[in-house]
C-alpha cells in the first residue's frame, strides 16, 4: 500500500508557523470576507475560513451583499476596501451572481489586498517569477509535495486543469521549481496518455473518477484537488480506492482543502507583515 497524502498534519505545521509571524506582529493581521447571496457552499467555505482565522489571530470580518445587489454596489465595497487603512488583505467569495462581471471585480481589488492572488497584476508577477500572493490551492499543494518530500525538480508534471486559479498557477509554481509540466484539459485528447508518463499528477477538474489506476504510473504520486458535491458527500477526480495501491495519493476530503485555507492564512499575515514595513 502506498502512502494517503493527508493535509491535515501540512496544515498543522503551516498554521502553527502562521501563529508564530503574527506574534511576531504589533497587531492582528486584518481579513475582510465579501460575500454577495447566501449560496450554500459559499457559506460553508466563510464560515471554515472565519474559524480558522479566529484560531490564528487573524481578525476576520464578515462583509454581506443581498443576492440581488447591483456590480456597482460589489465594485464601491472593493474600493472602500482598497482604501480602509485598517484592512491587510480582503477576499471577494465566488461563484459571483449572474448580473455581475467577476473579472472586472477581481481586477479592482488593490493588488496589495490581494490575499487569494487572482488579481491579473498577481497573476502576472507569479508568471515572471517575482514576489506574489501565490493562489491558495496551487500553494498548497506546493507544501503539500513538499511536506512529504515528494521530488519536484527533473520530475514530469501533469497537471489536469487550467483554471486561472488552480490549474495554470500550479504548473507554473512546478516550473519555477524546475519540473518538467504537461497541462491537459477537456480538450486533451488521450488523457491517460500523458498521465501514465507522469511522476506526479495533480487533479483539478471536478469530475468524480476521473483519473483511475489505469492511468497512473506505478510508484507516482497522486494529489486530487477536486471537490464535487455528491449528495452530502464531497467526491474528488481520483479513484483513491484503487490508486492508493499504485501510488501515493491524498484523499478527499482531508487533502488539499485544509492547505488551502492555511496558505489563504499565510496571504494574510503576508500582507500584515509587508504593511508593517512599509
Ligand atoms: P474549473 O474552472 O471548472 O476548471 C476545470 C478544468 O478542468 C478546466 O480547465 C477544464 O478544461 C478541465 N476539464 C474538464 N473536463 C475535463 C476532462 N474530461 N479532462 C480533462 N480536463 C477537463 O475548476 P477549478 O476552479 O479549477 O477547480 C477544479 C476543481 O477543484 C473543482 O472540483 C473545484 O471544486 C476544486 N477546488 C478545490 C479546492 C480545494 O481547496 N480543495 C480549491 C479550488 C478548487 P477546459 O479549460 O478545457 O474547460
Amino acid at each position: 500500500m502506498y502512502r494517503t497524502l493527508s493535509g491535515k498534519e501540512p496544515a498543522e505545521a503551516v498554521l502553527s508557523e502562521i501563529k508564530a509571524r503574527v506574534a511576531k506582529l504589533s497587531r492582528s493581521p486584518k481579513l475582510v470576507i465579501v460575500q454577495v447571496g447566501e449560496d450554500p457552499a459559499s457559506t460553508t467555505y466563510v464560515n471554515s475560513k472565519l474559524k480558522k482565522a479566529a484560531a490564528v489571530g487573524i481578525d476576520a470580518e464578515l462583509r454581506k451583499l443581498p443576492g440581488h445587489a447591483s456590480e456597482k454596489e460589489l465594485l464601491s465595497l472593493v474600493k472602500a476596501l482598497n482604501k480602509d487603512k485598517s484592512v491587510d488583505g480582503f477576499i471577494v467569495q465566488t461563484p459571483l451572481p449572474k448580473q455581475m462581471d467577476g473579472k472586472a471585480i477581481l481586477d479592482a481589488v488593490d493588488p496589495s489586498k490581494d490575499v487569494d492572488g487572482w488579481t491579473s497584476t498577481s497573476a502576472g508577477r507569479l508568471f515572471s517569477g517575482l514576489d506574489c500572493f501565490e493562489p491558495a490551492t496551487p500553494a498548497g499543494v506546493m507544501r503539500m509535495l513538499d511536506f512529504y518530500k515528494v521530488p519536484i525538480e527533473g520530475k514530469h508534471v501533469v497537471v489536469v486543469g487550467r483554471s486561472n486559479t488552480v490549474g495554470k498557477p500550479m504548473a507554473f509554481m512546478l516550473l519555477s521549481r524546475n519540473a518538467t509540466v504537461t497541462i491537459c484539459h477537456s480538450k486533451t485528447p488521450d488523457l491517460a496518455g500523458h498521465t501514465i508518463t507522469a511522476d506526479i499528477i495533480v487533479a483539478a477538474v471536478g469530475k468524480p473518477g476521473l483519473i483511475t489506476a489505469g492511468m497512473v504510473k506505478e510508484g507516482a504520486s497522486i494529489v486530487d484537488v477536486g471537490t464535487t458535491k455528491l449528495g452530502d458527500k464531497i467526491a474528488g477526480d481520483v479513484d483513491f480506492e484503487n490508486v492508493i495501491k499504485k501510488a501515493d495519493c491524498s484523499p478527499v476530503p482531508g487533502g488539499v482543502g485544509p492547505l488551502t485555507v492555511a496558505m489563504l492564512m499565510s496571504n494574510v499575515v503576508k500582507a500584515a507583515e509587508r504593511r508593517g514595513k512599509s
